[in-house]
C-alpha cells in the first residue's frame, strides 16, 4: 500500500485528495479527505502556481509517509511542463509545475493532462481494468480522451493524442469547434455543450433555444421528441467516430465517462448503434463499457501517474 497526495487541476477549480493504491492491486484505491479551491484562472498561471505549490506543501505537511505527489492539470503536459493551454487559464503555459511542487514537498511528483489522469484512473482501477489497451473517453462541456497501453499513456509526437473530440465528422461541418475549426469535428455536436448548440440549430424558429446539454436531456426525459432526436443524432454521430476511431487504434475495450455518458440509455442506444455502423467486422466486438469511477477517476489516475513517477 501507498498513498499518494493527488491534484486535479482545472479552469475552474483545484481539487486535491488522498488516494491510497494497493501495489498488488487488489484493494479498490482509497480516496479521502478531499479538499477544493477556487483555480481563480484570471489571476494567471505565475499566480496559480504558487498557490498551487503553498496548497500542496500545507496538504503534505497533513500527512505522514507520503510516497509522492500526482497532478492532472488542464493544458497539454509533457515532462511536467504545460506547453500549451486554451485561454481559459492565461499565462498556464510554459509553467514548470511538477519540478516547482517537487522542490516543495521534496516528494517525487507524477504529473500528467487531467483527462489523461481520467483514462488512467479508469484503465488501472475502473471499467478498463484488465484490459491491456485501453481508449478512455470523456464526454462532458468537451469531448476528451486518452489512449492508455500496458498501463502507460501514449501521448504521441507532440503531446496530444488522445484529442478525440478533435476527429472529423460531418455533422459538425460548420460548427466552430473549441479548436478553432469550421471543418467538422465531433466535439461541437457531441459534448454536453455540443448537445445544446444541436438543438438549436436544429430546431424550429418558433421552439425556444436551450442554454446546456443538460436542458436538452431534462427536455427529453420529460417526453419531448425533438429533444430525444437532438440526442439520438448528437450520440450516434459520436459513435460512428469512436466506429473510426477504434479501427484505427484497435483497443481491448473503450470506457466512455462523464455528465453526458451519465444521461441514460437513449444516450447509449444511438451511440452504439452508431458505433456499430462506424466500426469494422472485427473491431465491432469491441466493448464500449460505462466509467466506473465517476468523479474520483481524475485524482485516481494522478496516484498512478504519481506511482509511476517513483518508478
Ligand atoms: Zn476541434
Amino acid at each position: 500500500m501507498a498513498t499518494y497526495l493527488t491534484v486535479d487541476l482545472g479552469g475552474t477549480k483545484i481539487a486535491t485528495g488522498f488516494v491510497t493504491l494497493d501495489d498488488a492491486g487488489q484493494a479498490a484505491p482509497v480516496v479521502e479527505d478531499l479538499r477544493s479551491v477556487p483555480t481563480e484562472a484570471p489571476r494567471g498561471g505565475d499566480d496559480i502556481l504558487r498557490r498551487l505549490a503553498a496548497l500542496v506543501a500545507d496538504r503534505v505537511r497533513d500527512r505522514d509517509g507520503l510516497a509522492g505527489v500526482g497532478i492532472g492539470s488542464a493544458g497539454v503536459v509533457a515532462d511536467g511542463t504545460i506547453i500549451s493551454s486554451t485561454d481559459l487559464i492565461p499565462g498556464w503555459t510554459g509553467q514548470r509545475v511538477a519540478e516547482t511542487l517537487a522542490e516543495t514537498t521534496g516528494l517525487p511528483v507524477g504529473m500528467v493532462n487531467d483527462v489523461v489522469a481520467h483514462g488512467l484512473g479508469e484503465a488501472h482501477h475502473g471499467a478498463g481494468r484488465g484490459h491491456a489497451r485501453v481508449l478512455s473517453v470523456g464526454v462532458g462541456t468537451g469531448i476528451g480522451g486518452a489512449i492508455i497501453v500496458d498501463g502507460r499513456p501514449v501521448t504521441g509526437a507532440h503531446a496530444v493524442a488522445g484529442h478525440i473530440g478533435h476527429i472529423a465528422h460531418g455533422l459538425g461541418r460548420g460548427v466552430r469547434c473549441s479548436c478553432g475549426t469550421l471543418a467538422g469535428h465531433i466535439e461541437p455536436v457531441a459534448s454536453g455543450t455540443g448537445l445544446a448548440t444541436l438543438y438549436n440549430l436544429m430546431k424550429d424558429d418558433a421552439v425556444a433555444e436551450v442554454a446546456s446539454g443538460k436542458d436538452v436531456s431534462d427536455l427529453a426525459a420529460a417526453g419531448d421528441a425533438f429533444a430525444t432526436e437532438v440526442i439520438a443524432r448528437s450520440a450516434r454521430a459520436l459513435g460512428e467516430a469512436l466506429g473510426g476511431a477504434v479501427n484505427l487504434l484497435d483497443p481491448d475495450a473503450v470506457v466512455v465517462s462523464g455528465s453526458v455518458a451519465g444521461s441514460g440509455a437513449p444516450w447509449w442506444d444511438a451511440l452504439r448503434a452508431g458505433f456499430a455502423d462506424g466500426a469494422m467486422a472485427l473491431t465491432r466486438t469491441i466493448p464500449l463499457l460505462p466509467g466506473a469511477l465517476g468523479g474520483a477517476a481524475p485524482l485516481v489516475g494522478a496516484a498512478v501517474a504519481a506511482a509511476q513517477a517513483v518508478g
